[in-house]
């Protein structure tokens, strides 16, 4: 296997603490970076577009990706299946694309698993209550999904100690301001730098 030149990101926070909102933003403000899609079995959201948020597939498309080996990684989160197709990632790292994986802790422990040098970032909200607030006013889930969602982010939350990083969105910007600083600060990593910049090293110590 040949090193890749980009840097693999999980990105993990309880639904609601803004992990779309920040991503779609660094994405915009930064040409090297990429997001994988996923696959779902969840039915989109209004707006949701296949093969932009999400590769919306039935549960015996899915099953047939599973036994066929297509997935880095998959987790059932509440009663849908999640999964990342390997194809994709190792095309873009191979491109010294940077990527980010949009995946619960679940699938977070079998990215490592395959890929250690992935580097985790955990966002938290700044409250329960806002985490509450944004489920509620983002307009996109039921009463019962949300309070679902709720019951469910504090155990989600307590893996946060998992992750190499750990951004509060509380001020969008802030927050912002810090994950553009993680992704800038691991591309000067020595063992990145040592592939991308071979040549360089072998004239400057020869
Ligand atoms: P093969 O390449 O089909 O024999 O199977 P592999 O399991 O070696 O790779 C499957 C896919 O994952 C290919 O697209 C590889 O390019 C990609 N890949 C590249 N590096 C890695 C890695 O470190 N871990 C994993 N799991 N897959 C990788
Ligand atoms: P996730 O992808 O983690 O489920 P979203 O990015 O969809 O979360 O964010 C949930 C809601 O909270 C959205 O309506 C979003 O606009 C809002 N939101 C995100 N970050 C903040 C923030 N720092 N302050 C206030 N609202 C926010
Ligand atoms: P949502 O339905 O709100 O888009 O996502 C619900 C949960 O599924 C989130 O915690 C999200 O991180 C997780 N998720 C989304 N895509 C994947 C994936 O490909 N793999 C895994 N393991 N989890 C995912």
């Amino acid at each position: 296997m040949t090193k890749q030149k980009g840097n693999l990101f999980i990105l993990s926070a309880p639904s609601g603490a803004g992990k779309s909102s920040l991503y779609k933003a660094l994405l915009e403000a930064d040409s090297n970076v990429r997001i994988s899609v996923s696959h779902t079995t969840r039915a989109p959201r209004s707006g949701e577009e296949h093969g932009r948020e999400y590769f919306f597939v039935d549960v015996d498309s899915f099953l047939d990706m599973i036994a066929d080996n297509a997935f880095f990684e998959h987790a059932q989160v509440f009663d849908n299946y999640y999964g990342t197709s390997k194809q994709a990632i190792f095309d873009m790292l191979d491109q010294g694309l940077d990527v980010i994986l949009e995946i619960d802790w679940q699938g977070a422990r079998q990215v490592r698993e395959l890929y250690p040098e992935a580097i985790g970032v955990f966002i938290l909200p700044p409250s329960l209550s806002a985490l509450e607030e944004r489920l509620t006013g983002r307009g996109t889930d039921s009463e019962e999904v949300i309070a679902r969602r709720m019951s469910k982010a504090v155990s989600e939350m307590s893996h946060y100690e998992e992750y190499e990083y750990v951004i509060i969105n509380d001020d969008f910007e802030h927050a912002l301001t810090q994950l553009k600083a993680v992704f800038a600060a691991n591309r000067t990593r020595t063992s990145l730098i040592q592939e991308i910049h071979s040549e360089l090293i072998n004239d400057l110590l020869s």
